[in-house]
Formats: structure tokens, sequence, C-alpha cells
């Protein structure tokens, strides 16, 4: 069982981490993708850098397989094995919600964090710029973001790419709580599982990056 953490702190600045598909069989079946198998180790990793810098954050993890229900997809595109699996659907989202309301006098940082098996999956012909590609809010294309992945000097390149219809970062940006001037900034990350091409280390000097941006210091 994978386990949520909450930890508060004073400042005016709140991290959201949801990782919709770190849920993973204890058993792979070769050939079949059920979940993301590096998710849930980067989040935690994500959850500890907060901690050590003070920072309040809200770890909020799938416990489903993916291939059962998919947490980041739309509930109308969704053709779950059961009616249980729509049911912690509207759980995960309520969680999701409950955490950005309950926060809402402060600024709060989206991150949903993902992994990806496959180097083609973002790198184009010959690139080696994607094993950390970070997915924009659909039709959004926010300069601040490629500032970031060119000029934040990190020892490996970040790659950028205009965001899908992912359900997370499309949904939980545009909320806003009524009667509060809150602050949403999603992103999604994905980052690729071959720890040998992408190490736990370097991962940790980009969010590191990540938390000091300009953009998000505006943001504290
Ligand atoms: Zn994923």
């Amino acid at each position: 069982m994978i386990k949520n953490q909450l930890s508060q702190s004073n400042s005016n600045f709140f991290v959201v981490i949801t990782a919709p598909h770190a849920f993973c069989p204890k058993k792979t079946i070769p050939g079949k993708r059920e979940c993301d198998f590096r998710a849930l180790n980067i989040a935690n990793l994500l959850a500890k850098i907060l901690r050590k810098k003070n920072i309040g954050f809200r770890t909020i993890y799938s416990e489903v397989l993916r291939s059962n229900v998919d947490f980041n997809r739309n509930k109308l595109d969704l053709t779950p094995s059961n009616k249980y699996s729509l049911e912690e659907w509207d759980k995960f989202q309520q969680t999701i919600l409950k955490t950005i309301v309950s926060n809402s006098t402060k600024k709060i940082l989206l991150l949903d964090i993902h992994s990806f098996p496959n180097i083609n999956s973002f790198c184009k012909k010959g690139k080696n710029d994607c094993y950390i590609t970070i997915l924009d809010v659909h039709n959004k294309n926010r300069p601040e973001l490629r500032q970031f992945a060119k000029t934040s000097e990190m020892p490996f390149t970040v790659n950028v790419e205009p965001g899908g219809k992912n359900y997370i970062i499309n949904t939980y940006g545009d909320i806003h709580v009524p009667a509060s001037t809150n602050t949403i900034y999603p992103i999604l990350l994905e980052f690729i599982e071959n720890t040998s091409l992408l190490s736990d280390e370097q991962i940790e000097i980009f969010f590191n990056k990540l938390l000091e941006f300009p953009f998000l210091n505006e943001m504290k």
C-alpha cells in the first residue's frame, strides 16, 4: 500500500504532488505496461527535498493500477473494469480538490509526476534531451517554462513539450476558490525510467533548480 504524506509549514507556498500512475503490480506481465515504474520513487524524492526546505506539501498517489482506471483521464473517457474503479477516480480527484481548497490562501505549485520507458516517447530522432520532459498545459505554451529549460544551467538538458489533454494539469490549474487570491501553477513532469541515462542525483538537481526558478519565487 502506498502512503500519502502531508507536511505543513508556515510559508505562503505549497506543493501538491500527484502521481496518478504510481501504483505498480507485484508481478509484471512482459509487454504489458500497467504503471509508471519510477514515478513513486521520484515523487518520494521530491517530498524529501521539500521537507528539507521546509516547504509544505501533500502527496497524492494512485492505489489502483492504471489499467483499471486512469486518474489522468476525464471520467467520461474512461472504460473502467468495474464500478469500484470509478469510485476510486472520484476519491482521487476529491483529494486533490480538498488539498487545493484547504491551502487556498497559499500559492500552489502542482507537480504531476510520471515516468516513461522508451527513449522515443519524447526524443525527436537522435536527440537525447528528453530524459526530463516538461509537459505544458494544453494550448498554453508558457514561455517561462521554455526559458527555465534553456537557462537554468543544469548538467543535462530539459525538454519542454506542448501538453495534451492530461486531466490533472488541465483541470486544477483553472480552479479558483471564491474569496481567495490563490494561484495554482500546474506542470506535468516525465522522467525516463533508465537510471543510467538519468540518475536520482540528476533529478534532485532538477527539482532544486525548479524550486529556485524566478517564476516560482514570484509566487512564494
Ligand atoms: Zn504516467
